[in-house]
C-alpha cells in the first residue's frame, strides 16, 4: 500500500536510534496498532508518539 505525504494523515516519524539499547538498526513493525519500529539488536518493538508541537496557546 502507499501513502501520499501530506495527504491528512500523519506519516510515520522517523526514529534513528533505538530508545531502549540506542542501536540503529530499525526496520519498521506492523502490529495491531499502525506506526512502529523493531530493533534488530534488542528485539523490541515500540511506537513513536507525537504528544505535543512547539506551537503555545
Ligand atoms: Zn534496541
Amino acid at each position: 500500500m502507499s501513502e501520499e505525504a501530506g495527504a491528512g494523515r500523519t506519516r510515520q516519524l522517523p526514529v534513528f536510534h533505538c530508545p531502549y539499547c540506542g542501536d540503529e538498526d530499525l526496520t519498521p513493525y506492523e502490529g495491531e496498532s499502525a506506526d512502529g519500529w523493531r530493533c534488530s539488536a534488542c528485539l523490541r518493538a515500540f511506537s513513536v508518539r507525537l504528544i505535543a508541537t512547539g506551537v503555545q496557546h
